[in-house]
């Protein structure tokens, strides 16, 4: 049997170098995440998958995919599916990121509802599921994820009736009021299209119970104990928290590189505390709150002026994109005041950083900072904050956190904040940089217990193991 893993992009993206393709490692949580799992199971043959093939996109226009590009991913087990420059901006920057990212993440007003949209997003989730259906057989296992690929699952059932269907969504599913303001003949298509799947998983029991609504709601099925009645076919809904790559992380202090790393910010940032984050430029992510929050609390803690410095960086994302253009000269404009009203000839209240970090750098900085200021508006998992917990080797550090973040529902001993609570966050921070080493070396602890037992690997193999009983237990019933 084998496993086929379908995702909007490969884990590779294709680029070209004075004329000739090189293939560059994709970074972001999904393809961390599963090249993990590869790899703890020796590339799923601990699972008993004989193969493992991956469809997506290579992140070259399709009009420069050449023969060579194809034939150098199928090497390694890739199957492109190629896509236009006007497929690109209909469907990836449009329909996926310009209606389905800010309605799922609740930013209604962002949300674009143009036909044109959709119409493509039908058209290129055909051409996914045919990909997958050119190299499955009878009885693979397919496990399609995240919101660019929700039609996948039905049009691939109709394709090849008989294969085991996982589907994860990795961003928040919306509460049905929300969902709503879908035009009524899309949204019913994006439910029926992943209740195709065997399984379909989400990241908490709030997403889980938001869909199991909209479903009832819109197409009248039934939830029976953790499963959806969808005709003869027993749907499974599940939360199947992802996780992180934990040793990686806990370890990483005692490598070379990053210990060098290390020692160099420790020098250059000696005597300073240091509140940290990380995130994509993106308005869900809560940037410029954050900053007013930190404003406030330079404001109403004096004494910590001169004494603790806000490194954050913002790493360039979705590039060309107004609204993101826009954000990104708004962040700058902020920095730019706290530190002209706040600073000092020899103390800069922020350090801002605006373009991607090699990991090194990424883990370094998790084992300085004195504390993780995780705080965005809405966000389906959030990996930083697990990253950062689990980076603690030392035992201490504290992470304040968003209600709104999925995380915030395994990581309880964070420091849960409302992300438009400016001052609950201003008081957050100046709790963290006062707390006793011991209680932050409990907290620590706790989530670290947690995150170790519960890792990245354990997510993969329990979602795979849910879908194929799951999936006996349809074919049973079939
Ligand atoms: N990341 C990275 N280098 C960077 C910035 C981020 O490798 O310069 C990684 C980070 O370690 C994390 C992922 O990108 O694994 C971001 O995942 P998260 O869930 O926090 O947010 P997303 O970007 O998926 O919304």
């Amino acid at each position: 049997m084998k496993l086929v893993v379908a995702s909007n992009r490969l884990p590779v993206t294709a680029i070209y170098r004075d004329g000739r393709v090189e293939f560059r490692e994709a970074v972001g949580g999904l393809a961390t995440a599963i090249n993990s799992f590869l790899r703890a199971t020796e590339r799923g043959r601990g699972l008993g998958f004989t193969k493992v093939l991956w469809v997506g996109w290579s992140g070259v226009k399709a009009e420069l995919e050449t023969d060579e590009v194809r034939s150098k991913l199928r090497e390694r087990g890739l199957v492109p599916v190629p896509l236009s420059e006007e497929e690109v901006e209909l469907f990836y920057e449009g329909f996926c990121n310009s209606t389905l990212w800010p309605l799922f993440h609740g930013f209604t007003v962002y949300t674009a509802f143009e036909k044109r949209f959709w119409d493509a997003y039908v058209r290129v989730n055909r051409r996914y599921a045919e990909a997958v259906a050119s190299v499955a057989d009878p009885g693979d296992f397919v496990w399609i994820h995240d919101y660019h690929l929700m039609l996948t699952p039905a049009v691939l059932r109709q394709l090849l009736p008989d294969l085991a269907v996982g589907f994860f969504l990795h961003i928040p599913f919306p509460p049905a009021e929300v969902y709503q303001l879908m035009p009524p003949t899309w949204r019913n298509a994006l439910l029926e299209g992943v209740l195709a799947a065997d399984l379909v998983g989400f990241h908490t029991y709030e997403y889980v119970s938001n869909f199991i609504r909209a479903v009832a709601k819109f197409l009248g099925y039934r939830a029976e104990s953790g499963a959806l009645r969808v005709g003869r076919r027993r749907v499974r809904v599940g939360a199947y928290p992802i996780s992180i790559d934990y040793a990686f992380f806990h370890g990483s202090s005692q490598r070379a590189e990053v210990a060098a790393e290390i020692d160099e910010l420790r020098q250059r940032l000696r005597g300073l505390k240091i509140v940290f984050s990380i995130d994509r430029l993106d308005y869900t992510k809560g940037v410029l709150n954050r900053l007013k929050a930190w404003e406030r609390f330079l404001k109403e803690h004096p004494r910590w002026r001169g004494r603790a410095v806000f490194v954050l960086v913002v790493v360039p994302s979705r590039v060309g994109v107004p609204q993101y253009e826009a954000m990104k000269r708004e962040i700058e404009r902020e920095v730019g005041r706290i530190n002209g009203e706040l600073g000092e000839v020899d103390w800069t209240p922020v350090v801002y950083i605006s373009r991607f970090i090699p990991t090194p750098t990424l883990l370094a900085l998790y084992n300085i900072a004195d504390v993780a200021l995780i705080t965005p508006l809405r966000d389906g998992m959030n990996l930083v904050a697990k990253e950062y917990v689990a980076s603690r080797r030392s035992c201490t550090g504290v992470l304040i956190l968003s209600e709104t973040a999925g995380a915030s529902h395994e990581l309880l001993e964070a420091l849960i904040v409302n992300p438009n609570d400016e001052s609950g966050v201003a008081e957050a921070i100046a709790r963290a940089l006062e707390m006793d080493p011991q209680e932050q070396c409990r907290r620590i602890k706790t989530m670290q217990k947690r995150l170790s037992q519960h890792d990245v690997v354990k997510w993969a193999a329990e979602l795979i193991h849910a879908t194929a009983l799951a999936y006996a237990e349809n074919r049973e019933a079939a």
